[in-house]
Formats: C-alpha cells, structure tokens, sequence
C-alpha cells in the first residue's frame, strides 16, 4: 500500500489516553468530560430512540434541529440564517472541518494554519492535495501577527483556517482579530474555516464574537461548531457547518457521500435540548471558568507556571521549574507513568516542533478530578 498520510501515526490524543489506562493515571491528556451530561438530554435520546426514530436523518440534518441551531446563532450573534440552505449537520466537527476542506481546497491550492494547530486540519489539507502553510502564534500569549499573514498570501492561497477560542492554548480573538481577518479574506478573494467548537467558553466576561458577526466574513465563511463540547457528549460525534448557500450546496454534495447523515436520535435529543433549556449553552463559559480556577488555584503552589487562558478547556503549563531538560513528549510520558497524570506536549501541535517546555491539562473534570490531579502536580 501507498500510504497517502506516511508522516502521519495514530493521533497523539489516542496515545495518551491509552497511555492513561494503561498506568491508571488522571487523564487529563485528550479533552473530553468526566462528568455526565444532563439528565433531560439522556432521556430525550432515549425517548426518541424508543419512538422509532432510529432510520437515517435527513442528509443536510434534521430539521428541528437546523431550525433551533438557527435559533441559537441569532441569540448568540444576532444573524439570520435560513435552516433550509446554510446549515447542515454533521458527525462532528471533525467530519464539517474534513468536508469543508475538500470543498474548498484543490490541488495546489494553499491553505494558511496557525500553530500550535488542532491535528486533523493538515492531514485533511494533504488529502486534498493542498499545501499547508504554518504560521507561528507569538508565545506566550499566542497571538496572531496579522502583518505576518498578510506576507504569507501568495497567488495560491485559497483558505485561511481559524481556531477561536483556541485548543490548545485558550487563546481567544479579539475584536482586532476578526477584523484584520475578515480584511484579508475580502482583498484577497480567500475562504475561510472557522472552527469554532470552544465558542461558548469564553470567560472573565469577555464578549463572545464569532466570524457570523463579521458580515463580510461570513460570506466567504464556512463556520464548524460541535455539540459534542457545548452538551458534554463528545461520544455523540455530532456537529454542524454554518456557510452560504452556494458553498452549502457544495458542502453537501461532499457530505452525502462521506457520511450521509448522522445519528437520528441524537439529533431530535439535542434539537428538544435546545428548545426548553437554552439556559445550559448561556452558562457554559461560567461552567468552565469556574472549573478554570479551581484548577488553577489548587496548582497555586505547584512550580508549574500558567499560561494566560481566555476560552476552551485547556490550561497550558510550563513545567521548566521541574525538568528543564526534558522535551516535552519526555515529560508526559514520565508525568503518565511516574506520577498518574496524563498530558498532551504541546509540541505535537506544530509542523516543525517546538522546544518550548509547555504541556496542555485538560480541565473538562469534576472538581474531585481537578484536586486528586492538582494534588499530584504540587508534589514535583
Ligand atoms: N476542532 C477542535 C479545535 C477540537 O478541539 C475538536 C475536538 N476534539 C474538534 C475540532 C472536533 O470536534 P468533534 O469531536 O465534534 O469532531
Ligand atoms: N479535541 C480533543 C482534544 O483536543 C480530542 C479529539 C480527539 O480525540 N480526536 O483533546
């Protein structure tokens, strides 16, 4: 066989929780919750799986489920979106980001990142015979150097990929962000992917903005989000892209051949969800920003030191107090092994490497998690 990914292994999130397991350690390496998603959610999907609803949904989704997804961008971002032609669910974000690059990128074509980079946008780029251009966050406080962007466009730049709020620093856009974004999408004649899984978990009373606020962004736009992080249900492998119709039209024609649909009952679980409790997608940056500071003050007294973290569920934490000359994939292997809690370097997140030594926590945890963890880490 040929490979068509021969860089590639298994994703490092499946080697460390496999790695958790296997040494019973805290696993606080790939993102996901330790907690149960709420109760009416659970009983919505039983419900309709006992009613029957069990044969294949919709292609584009089913339609309640588009039309409170509509209901929710017009709370969160005030835009009108119409269920019928801008919106398709999918199998997570992960099958909206891999389907949207196969619309948009043709071989050749380049496409800008920002690293460190969530994992499966290259490989999805690659498979598209596309070339990614990795552009470096400024540490500590990664942010985008917008004029370096602007040097990067070549005649083959096609879309620019954007991750706010960002896994795996915690970075959020501000205002400037987006509109230096939305500029150079428009001059250039560029798409845009915005991976916007994290949006409702933005903290310290920080607005959420979003490329559905920036008009002329959103016209060249095809924004991802993911039920499995706003409902806690990251096994649900549901997600959805908002775009225009015109590239909608494109999007599913790509879709119905890589999934079809996605799981029925799921879908009117979370569409009911919605409907009568809104109030669970309001309070989510709340939820997390207090989980963000239990963690961070029982670390307190650790020698790690925290990174400045604005939105997602991810605390990075430079450990060079501890061990100054371990790489970083050296040191999750011995915090794994050696002290019983999982991590992932943050190293693994570049095209070239990064020598920094800074590892990700995940803080998706019961409290009870956080400290048993914290506890762990103060010892070093
Ligand atoms: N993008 C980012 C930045 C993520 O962190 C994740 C979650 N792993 C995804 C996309 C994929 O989301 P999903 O689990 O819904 O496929
Ligand atoms: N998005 C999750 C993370 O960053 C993991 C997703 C996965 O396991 N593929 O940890």
């Amino acid at each position: 066989i040929i490979s068509k990914l021969p860089a590639v292994g298994t994703t490092i999130f499946s080697q460390m929780s496999q790695l958790a397991a296997s040494h019973d350690a805290i696993n606080l390496s790939q993102g996901f919750p330790d907690f149960p998603a709420d109760a009416s959610l659970l009983a919505n999907l039983a419900r309709y799986s006992q009613a029957g609803f069990n044969q294949y949904a919709p292609m584009p989704g089913v339609m309640v489920l588009r039309e409170q997804i509509a209901a929710l961008t017009a709370r969160c971002y005030q835009r009108q979106l119409c269920a019928a032609e801008e919106i398709t669910v999918t199998s997570g974000a992960t099958e909206a980001l891999f389907v949207a690059i196969q619309m948009l990128v043709q071989p050749g074509d380049e496409v800008i990142l920002f690293d460190p980079a969530y994992d499966s946008y290259a490989p999805a780029i690659q498979l598209a015979g596309g070339k990614s251009v990795h552009i470096r966050l400024d540490a500590p406080q990664y942010r985008v150097n917008w004029q370096q962007v602007a040097a990067a466009i070549t005649a083959r730049t096609r879309v620019i990929i954007v991750n706010s709020p960002h896994n795996p620093t915690g970075m959020v856009f501000s205002q400037a962000d987006w509109l230096a974004l939305e500029q150079l999408v428009c001059q250039h004649n560029l798409y845009c992917i915005s991976d916007e899984v994290y949006e409702h978990m933005v903290f310290d009373a920080q607005p959420q903005r979003s490329a559905h606020c920036f008009a002329a962004l959103a016209a060249r736009s095809v924004i991802v989000s993911s039920f499995g992080k706003t409902f806690h249900v990251t096994g649900w492998k549901l997600g959805y892209a908002i775009a225009p119709a015109a590239l909608t039209a494109e999007f599913r024609k790509i879709h119905q051949y890589v999934t079809f649909a996605s799981f029925t009952p799921a879908q009117y679980a979370i569409a009911e969800m919605l409907q009568q409790h809104p109030e669970q997608v309001t309070n989510l940056g709340q939820f997390y920003q207090q989980k963000r500071d239990v963690f961070a003050q029982a670390l307190a007294d650790s020698r790690f030191q925290l990174l400045p973290c604005q939105g997602t569920y991810f605390q990075l934490v430079d450990y060079s107090a501890i061990a100054p000359t371990l790489s970083d994939s050296a040191f999750c292997q011995w915090l794994t092994i050696e002290h019983k809690v999982a991590a992932i370097p943050l190293s693994v997140f570049y095209q070239q490497g990064s020598d920094a030594r800074i590892v990700r926590l995940c803080f998706a945890k019961q409290h009870a998690t956080l400290h048993a963890a914290a506890e762990r880490l103060c010892q070093l």
